[in-house]
């Protein structure tokens, strides 16, 4: 394993040697022998399943945001083991839900890109803390006839996942959820601001950051909420996140696009109790949304019949689709012909990677644990 010198939640030296489990034991231990390899993807090239032993998946972190990290495993455990039984869980119970995707999503990317021995040349520039609830994210949820254990991670291995840890699959037994998170993918159709424009800049003092103009916002929700389309899940779940800057002479937060404390629309459709301009969230139907006001309310599972089921390999596979979908949001900044020309030669190349492990997973029939 590769020695890190940095606490995986905050990103700072870890001051008193503690260890973080990317994937928690307990999660291991629900789906089977905790020591055993882990499947991480698809090695395309060799064609070979990308294994880690799961006590690879090990990183330092401080002792504080351990324990702090270690209650929100406390409370997702019964979520997830309720999601095995298809039991209803609240929608208060999604909201950590999520949180526990962004957490696990990003802490895969530090982690992979690691083990890997940082195969692209990226240092991370941000952590598990400073990417929880910080951009929209959803969450689809599958039931599949899987009969056997495992746990799988998918599309964790590409370079569009190395480029921004954006969207994943987790195959939990007989689960299958596709989390992502990334900017304004439907902000502006929950009726929340959004950007006109997202460029992000390639070089200069600026690199890698995103400069958003022209904000606008309708005040209407929209179905679909995503204009990605997904085979039909069980529960499709969307939470718009607003976005702040936070100035560097007194500290104070400004949200981008209108301000959730005094906009009437934005006060009703954001959660209170919580960082402000965290949305509330939103259940796509077949043919409509709701809002979900109520906390406490349960959201039941939805039948899949017929033509809707799909094979687990057809639903892996919107995962490298997705990251394809996302990759084409953002329009490059920069005034160098060279650095224009290498940014779009890997988005060429990241969409040829997905492309063809779309293709393989979809002329599987299902992916091995
Ligand atoms: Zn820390």
């Amino acid at each position: 394993m590769v020695d890190i010198k940095f606490c995986v939640f905050c990103g700072k030296p870890p001051q008193s040697k503690n260890k973080e489990h990317i994937l928690p034991q307990w999660l291991l231990k629900l789906t089977g022998d905790p020591n055993r390899v882990v499947s991480m993807g698809y090695n395309h090239k060799r064609k070979t399943d990308i294994s880690f032993s799961w006590k690879s998946l090990v990183t330092p972190a401080c002792e504080e945001c351990n324990t702090e990290y270690s209650c929100l495993e406390g409370e997702v455990r019964p979520i997830v083991e309720a999601l095995l039984e298809r039991a209803p869980l609240t929608v208060d119970n999604y909201s950590t839900l999520l949180d526990w995707l962004d957490k696990v999503r990003v802490g895969l990317w530090l982690n992979y890109h690691l083990l890997m021995g940082n195969p692209t040349g990226i240092k991370p520039s941000f952590y598990i803390n400073s990417r929880l609830r910080k951009k929209d994210r959803f969450v689809a949820i599958y039931p599949t006839q899987e009969k056997n254990i495992g746990l799988n991670a998918h599309g964790v291995e590409t370079l569009s996942f190395h480029g921004a840890p954006s969207a994943f699959g987790l195959r939990i037994n007989n689960i299958f959820l596709i989390n992502c998170s990334s900017d304004y993918i439907f902000s502006g159709r929950c009726g929340f601001p959004y950007p006109v424009s997202m460029q992000l800049h390639l070089d200069g003092e600026s690199s890698g950051h995103l400069q958003v103009d022209n904000f606008k916002s309708t005040g209407k929700i929209k179905s679909p909420i995503f204009n990605f389309k997904l085979h039909k899940p069980s529960v499709l779940l969307f939470q718009p996140i607003m976005q702040s800057v936070i100035s560097e002479i007194d500290q104070s937060i400004t949200f981008l696009g209108g301000n959730p404390a005094v906009d009437p629309y934005l006060l009703a459709s954001t959660k209170q109790g919580m960082q402000p301009g965290v949305g509330k969230i939103y259940r796509q139907f077949k043919d409509h949304v709701s809002r979900l006001d109520d906390e406490n309310a349960k959201v039941e599972f939805d039948t899949i019949t017929g033509s809707e089921c799909r094979p687990a390999g057809q639903l892996v596979s919107q995962v490298y689709e997705l990251q394809t979908f996302l990759q084409g949001a953002y329009t490059p900044l920069t005034e160098s012909l060279e650095v224009r020309k290498h940014w779009n030669q890997r988005q060429k190349l990241m969409k040829q990677l997905n492309r063809s492990i779309t293709k393989s997973y979809i002329n599987a029939s299902s992916p091995k644990n």
